[in-house]
């Protein structure tokens, strides 16, 4: 069975890897338990966290 996430800025499924790694990274908002999946392209499109923090607005 394959699990697939979908990145939170553009919607691209993320492809999990071996060991339940998946080709990009998990943000989470500080006072939210939430997960929000990334992309490694968008990952590589926006510099650091908080970048990637605001794009989630
Ligand atoms: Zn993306």
């Amino acid at each position: 069975m394959v699990m697939s996430t979908k990145c939170t800025i553009c919607n691209t499924e993320i492809k999990e890897l071996f060991l339940g790694k998946l080709k990009g990274t998990i943000i989470k908002k500080s006072g939210n338990s939430k997960q929000y999946p990334i992309c490694f392209s968008c990952q590589k499109k926006f510099q650091g966290k908080e970048e990637i923090l605001e794009q989630l607005k």
